[in-house]
């Protein structure tokens, strides 16, 4: 009696073939507990986007400062104009202050991690060796099934987002978080 029922056992001794489930395992570093790839295994690939070309951070950072500087001027001057006469162009001049913060903020940050997120549709802010801001995308080929693979910043609306490798064939199991630190510098 105690024989029976062989074909129906699941569950514990399953395989769990691909990532997510390695409970267990000795390796538990944060939450992070899946296989890790080296850039060779997974090939991936740098494409430079706008031909390539690189920005200066310091003009990027003097543009910002500039504008933002620009900006405050001009809201105050149309909040409380010389001529008595109150103007109507407030929403433009926060609008450029704030686009003046995010350039020197971005900047800021880029000096110290050399990688960004950028907008949307996976593109990424990089620094190079000496200082240029280069808009990248990266490509990579999944490790599991071979099909290609696309860099995204993905997770929660408000919480922590991840920069992860999406494989085209199976988006849902094969991905892998990007240790940015890995991408080779951009030499200039
Ligand atoms: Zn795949």
């Amino acid at each position: 009696m105690s024989t029976e029922n062989h074909g129906t056992q699941n569950g514990d001794n399953s395989l769990n073939v691909g990532v997510g489930d390695f409970r267990g395992a000795s390796l538990n570093i944060s939450h992070n507990q899946r296989p890790t790839f080296t850039p060779e295994q997974m090939n991936i690939q740098r494409h430079p986007s706008l031909g390539g070309r690189g920005l200066k951070s310091e003009r990027v950072s003097a543009f910002g400062v500039i504008t933002g500087l620009a900006s405050l001027v001009g809201l105050y001057f149309t909040l409380f104009p010389l001529s008595g006469k109150s103007g109507s162009w407030p929403p433009l001049f926060m609008f450029s202050f704030i686009i003046a913060m995010i350039a020197v903020v971005t900047v800021a940050v880029l000096r110290r991690r050399k990688f960004e997120h950028f907008l949307g549709a996976g593109y990424y802010l990089e620094m190079g060796d000496q200082g240029g801001l280069y808009v990248s995308r990266f490509m990579a080929v999944c490790p599991w099934c071979g099909s290609n693979m696309q860099l995204r910043h993905v997770g929660p609306k408000e919480g922590p987002r991840d920069d992860r490798f999406i494989c085209e064939r199976n988006p849902s199991q094969h991905t892998i978080d990007l240790d940015p630190t890995v991408l080779p510098e951009i030499e200039e």
